[in-house]
This record gives structure tokens, C-alpha cells and sequence, in this order.
């Protein structure tokens, strides 16, 4: 593969996952601008706060060209990520103000689904279906949202508990939690792997 691993530097943490690919070996590149996907083999869309992305992408004009480039290239959404991943979203006011996902993941999400008294957490997470079964991965949850339904087209690669905590639908992936946040680089490897194929 030669093109960078692309990273939506548009908000919230998008450095500490450049600290991750680099540790695998891999450069990456900042994308703002829709022309920029063209640089970039795969995509990853960070954890952050989604009202903020979702108002960035729409203004940029990065809606299409995010849907389009979905379509195939892998791409990872952690935590905001994942909620302007999901199908759909529970309990949200459809709004100019609100968060309006990019519907490319078969399931539905609800935003900050672990209540306030528990806005942060580190959970032993079994993620089999990403390489990362033995040990448990030690997911770092932070005002992170729930995974409240999976459709037939995406499928459950990592559980929290019987929860379901990051789903898989062909080459795009998206995660509850922040796999940036530990020296663990395993699930890293498996979307680089995803994106492999490309
Ligand atoms: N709660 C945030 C949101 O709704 C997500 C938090 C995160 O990305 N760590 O966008």
C-alpha cells in the first residue's frame, strides 16, 4: 500500500492516533479538504465531539466525499467517530444544531450512553473479531456511546461484557472506544490489515 493512512484532523484527537501508526511504521496524513481523501489509502475518523464534527463536515462540503470515499476505502470511527459512522441515532432531535451521522454502519448508536456518573472508564474489552481476543483489550471509554442496535449488515468484533463495543461491516469499522489511548497497537494492525486489501 502507498499511500499514507489518512486521519480527519478536522477535531478532537486525531494526534495520539498518528503516535499509533507511527509505531507501527506507517505515515499518515491530516485530511480538511475533500481533495485530500485522494492522498490517502484508508481513513480514520477520531473521537472528539461529534456535534462539532458533524457541523465541520457539513460545512466543508466533506459529507459526499466522505460518503463516496466509504464506499471503498476501509475507514475507522472511534467514539465520535463511530457516532457520524452509525446508520442512525438514539434519542437525538433532528436539528440544525444536532449531530446528523453519515449512515454507513448498520446500527444504531446513543450518544453519551453510559450516563454521566461513569463519563470515563477503563474496561477489559474481548476483541476477537480485531486480533485482540488474548488478553482483553483495555478500552479506554470516555463520555463514550452506546451500541443499542446492530443490523443484519454489520457484525459485533468486540464485546464489553455481552455489550457490543465496536462492529464491522466489510471494510469499515467503527469503536465505542478509544484504542489510541494505550501503548496496545493490536487493533491498529487489524484496520491496517482491513485496509491491506485495498
Ligand atoms: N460524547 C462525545 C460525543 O457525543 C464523544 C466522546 C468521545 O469521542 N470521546 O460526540
Amino acid at each position: 500500500m502507498s499511500k499514507p493512512v489518512g486521519l480527519l484532523t478536522l477535531q478532537g484527537d486525531y494526534e495520539k492516533h498518528r503516535q499509533t501508526f507511527a509505531a507501527l511504521g506507517r505515515e499518515t496524513c491530516g485530511v480538511r479538504r475533500p481533495d485530500e481523501l485522494d492522498r490517502v489509502s484508508c481513513l480514520v475518523i477520531p473521537g472528539g465531539e461529534s456535534t462539532t464534527l458533524s457541523r465541520l463536515i457539513d460545512r466543508i462540503g466533506l459529507r459526499e466525499p466522505l460518503r463516496r470515499f466509504a464506499a471503498d476505502h476501509p475507514v475507522m470511527g472511534t467514539c465520535a467517530g463511530l457516532i457520524m459512522l452509525a446508520g442512525a441515532l438514539e434519542g437525538e432531535e433532528e436539528s440544525d444544531f444536532g449531530v446528523k451521522p453519515l449512515g454507513l454502519l448498520d446500527c444504531t448508536v446513543l450518544r453519551n450512553g453510559y450516563g454521566r456518573q461513569i463519563d470515563s472508564f477503563t474496561a477489559p474489552v474481548a476483541a476477537g473479531g480485531l486480533g485482540a481476543a488474548e488478553p482483553p483489550f483495555a478500552a479506554v471509554f470516555i463520555r463514550a456511546p452506546r451500541i443499542t442496535a446492530v443490523g443484519p449488515g454489520a457484525e459485533v468484533v468486540a464485546r464489553h461484557g455481552e455489550e457490543p463495543v465496536a462492529v464491522r461491516q466489510g471494510r469499515l469499522l467503527g469503536l465505542t472506544f478509544h484504542p489510541e489511548l494505550t501503548d496496545d497497537l493490536r487493533i491498529h494492525r487489524a484496520f491496517l490489515d482491513l485496509a491491506g486489501s485495498v
